[in-house]
């Protein structure tokens, strides 16, 4: 894949509903003073506190972190982890938390057991917890620039046929490529050469 980063601005078709291309993009050699790093950070972090923030209800403390809690309007009890702050019953807060897939059981009041889901906070990331996240495998998908690829009406061609007769794709203003987000996959990686900075 060639990403033409120099040339993007200057094209002025910004297509969306183009497929966007996804390349992994190693931190292994990275520093965490490297400009990279904190652009990769910072990324992580915006797309995270432009989350849909909802009233998250606490209903009572499990333990450390973790409250049996309600997210939005759900009726549902869920088990919130990595809640900041120390809260008591029905304290409301205004977060983002999303599902982590797992199970929780526990016996309310009367002794009943009950199943919940567990759902986690998102919050701003540090950057020796990004290093940590990333050694443990952890990937992070996000936004890293804008590269070109083919356009899909005329698939390069730059032409189209419209009523027999020969003319520019109107889909890429003639250009034969769109300009879309590139999708990065970071991860820590192999120790391999890392691209230039765009
Ligand atoms: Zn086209």
């Amino acid at each position: 894949m060639k990403t033409i980063a120099c040339l993007i601005f200057a094209i002025p078709s910004l297509l969306f509903g183009q497929a966007s291309p996804v390349k992994d993009y190693p931190m292994r050699n990275i520093p965490k003073d490297d400009p990279r790093f904190q652009s990769v950070l910072q990324s992580l972090n915006s797309q995270r506190n432009h989350g849909n923030k909802e009233v998250i209800t606490i209903i009572q403390h499990s333990s450390g972190s973790d409250y049996l809690a309600r997210i939005g309007e759900s009726p549902s009890i869920v088990l919130l982890k990595n809640v900041e702050g120390k809260w008591a019953d029905n304290d409301q807060f205004q977060g983002t938390a999303s599902p982590t897939g797992d199970l929780y059981e526990y016996s309310n009041v009367l002794g009943a057991k009950r199943t919940v889901r567990v759902f986690t906070m998102l919050r701003e990331i540090t950057p020796d917890e990004l290093i940590l996240r990333l050694k443990n495998g952890e990937t992070f998908s996000i936004n890293k620039g804008m590269t070109n690829v083919p356009c899909t009406t005329c698939e390069g061609r730059k032409t189209a046929t419209i009523n027999g007769k020969k003319t520019y794709c109107r889909t890429c203003s003639g250009q034969g490529v769109a300009t879309v987000p590139q999708r990065v996959n970071v991860l820590w990686g192999v120790a391999v050469p890392i691209e230039p900075r765009p």
